[in-house]
Order: structure tokens, then C-alpha cells, then sequence
């Protein structure tokens, strides 16, 4: 008795975790899968760190491959020596994202929570004021956190905040506060210098993962993370960048967004509400959502309903 008992309790929780899995609403066999704007399987987020002056060229350059970017800003080093000046903001970041770095840069896990949330308002403050926009995401400065950082920008307006923990797959995080990467921008190549080998199989690594994104036949999210100030040291980096996003850019099958777009869209995707036998859709969000069921798509327009046949 006590063994079919925790069986029927294993059998549950298994049940509850496939059916939280993010990305699939599902409470029966039949699975409502998300897919990305405009019904696209792929999507491609590119976010890049810190706010110095190598941003201008990387702009300048995703642009001209119709790319979209999310930075994240340290406010209180915008006009210091080798930084990005607060007046370039708002024009420089026109179509991307600007997302909070902390004001000043620091190891958030070694301050107290106020100073922990000092850093993080102050920066989202700062750089709403100099973007004329809101500004609800943020990247970890070295990607340090723990669960009292975590906790801490809880009730500050951010809504996702990106780690630089490398998932090397393509899911989409199911915690948004503990967002970690795809990959950083060549792997781990050139991390110590003068080692050609390991700059090699790193770069490998790098064009694999893209190419496994751009071949991959189920839905995949591709976040490309790094600092544009990397480029600029040695081993012809900026061809290196220029050649990923040739392989990424102007792809029908990829939706190309902001992190905070994508937040929005997921959640939008969440709150759909489903009726019991999975035939109706109804969206109360904003945004159209487009989801696959049983290999059909399916848009569920911004405020409409829609009838799953
Ligand atoms: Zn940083």
C-alpha cells in the first residue's frame, strides 16, 4: 500500500513538472506550445555589457545587419574616461534595448541589501531619465549574485536579470531573475592570452552552437552575451563578430528581439487562459501570441479568443 501510495505521489509531481516546464501549457496530452512572434521558432537575443566606447562600432554594425541589441549600463561611469556619454544614449540605443549594469559596477553579493538595491534603482533611474524609456531588465555586473541579491531586486521594477552562466542549449530560462545565456561571444576564447589552441577549439564551439540554432527544427531561443570592448583586443575579433552576424541576420525564421520584448511575450504566452478540453484560447494581453498545437499554429490575437479545432 505505502509503495502504490508513493508511486501515485511520484506519478503527480512528475506530472506537474512536465506540465511547468516553460514554454508548454499542458494539463493533458494535448500540449500547447509557445511559438515566437509571427509564429517563428527561432529567436536570437544579443546583449552586451558595460557601456564603453567600443559600443559605437558594434551598433553601428548591428544595424547595418537589421540586428537588435540589449545594453546594459553602468549610469555613474557614462562620462568617464573610455565609457559611452549619458547625452549619446537615447540616439546611439535607438530600435535596442538599455538595461540596468548596476550604477557603479560592484560585486553585488559583498554589499548589504540596501546598497544592493541602491545600485539597482539608481542606474534604472538614471538611464530612464537619459532614454525617455523604462527600463525593467538588468545583467549582473560580473555576473555575481546569490539568493540575497536575488531577493533584494525583487520589488525594483526589474524583470529579468541575466547571468553569465553559459547554458550552451537554446531553452528559455525558466527563472527570469536567474536568466543565465546561450554562450558568451566566442565561447571562452581568448580568455587567457597567448593560447591559440584553446582559441581555437573555443571559436569552434561558438560557430557549432550557431550553426546546431540555425539548423535546429524545434522551437529555440539563441542569447548571445559579451562586451563589445572585447572586440577590440587581439585575434581579429571584429571580422569574427561581423561573420556571426552574417551567419544570425536576416533570417525569415528568426525573431529578432530586445530580452525585455521577449519577457514581455513569454509572459503574455503564460497568462493565456485555456479552457479544460484545451479548445478554447483566450489572450488578455496586448500582444498577439502566436502557439502550436498538435502541429497547427495558431495566433491568439491581443484581447480575442480563439477556437482550437
Ligand atoms: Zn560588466
Amino acid at each position: 500500500m505505502k509503495n502504490i501510495i508513493l508511486f501515485i505521489v511520484f506519478a503527480l509531481s512528475l506530472n506537474n513538472l512536465a506540465a511547468q516546464t516553460l514554454g508548454v501549457l499542458a494539463t493533458s496530452s494535448i500540449r500547447i506550445e509557445m511559438l515566437f512572434p509571427e509564429g517563428k521558432s527561432k529567436a536570437l537575443i544579443l546583449s552586451f555589457d558595460d557601456g564603453t566606447t567600443a559600443d559605437r562600432r558594434l551598433v553601428k554594425l548591428m544595424n547595418e545587419y537589421g540586428l537588435k541589441g540589449t545594453f546594459h549600463l553602468n549610469s555613474n561611469k557614462l562620462d568617464t574616461k573610455g565609457y559611452l556619454t549619458k547625452g549619446e544614449v537615447k540616439n546611439l540605443f535607438k530600435g535596442h534595448e538599455v538595461s540596468v549594469h548596476s550604477a557603479n559596477h560592484p560585486a553585488l553579493s559583498a554589499l548589504t541589501k540596501i546598497d544592493i538595491i541602491y545600485e539597482v534603482v539608481e542606474d534604472r533611474k538614471e538611464l530612464e531619465r537619459l532614454t525617455g524609456n523604462q527600463v525593467r531588465g538588468m545583467a549582473y555586473p560580473f555576473g555575481n549574485y546569490n539568493d540575497l541579491v536575488v531577493d533584494a531586486i525583487k520589488g525594483t521594477g526589474i524583470e529579468y536579470a541575466r547571468t553569465v552562466k553559459d547554458s550552451y542549449n537554446f531553452t528559455i530560462p525558466e527563472d527570469f531573475l536567474r536568466w543565465d545565456p546561450s554562450i558568451h561571444q566566442f565561447g571562452k576564447a581568448y580568455f587567457t592570452t597567448n593560447d591559440s589552441l584553446n582559441d581555437k577549439n573555443e571559436l569552434a564551439i561558438f560557430f557549432k552552437l550557431t550553426d546546431d540554432f540555425l539548423k535546429s527544427n524545434s522551437v529555440a531561443l539563441f542569447d548571445v552575451w559579451g562586451h563589445s570592448w572585447e572586440n577590440d583586443g587581439v585575434g581579429d575579433r571584429w571580422t569574427k563578430m561581423e561573420d556571426f552576424f552574417k551567419m544570425v541576420s536576416k533570417r525569415n525564421d528568426i525573431h529578432y528581439t530586445t530580452q525585455i520584448d521577449l519577457v514581455d511575450y513569454i509572459n503574455a504566452f503564460k497568462n493565456l487562459k485555456i479552457s479544460v478540453d484545451k479548445s478554447m484560447i483566450s489572450n488578455f494581453s496586448s500582444l498577439d501570441v502566436y502557439v502550436k498545437v498538435e502541429n497547427k499554429t495558431y495566433k491568439i490575437l491581443a484581447g480575442g479568443q480563439t477556437i482550437i479545432k
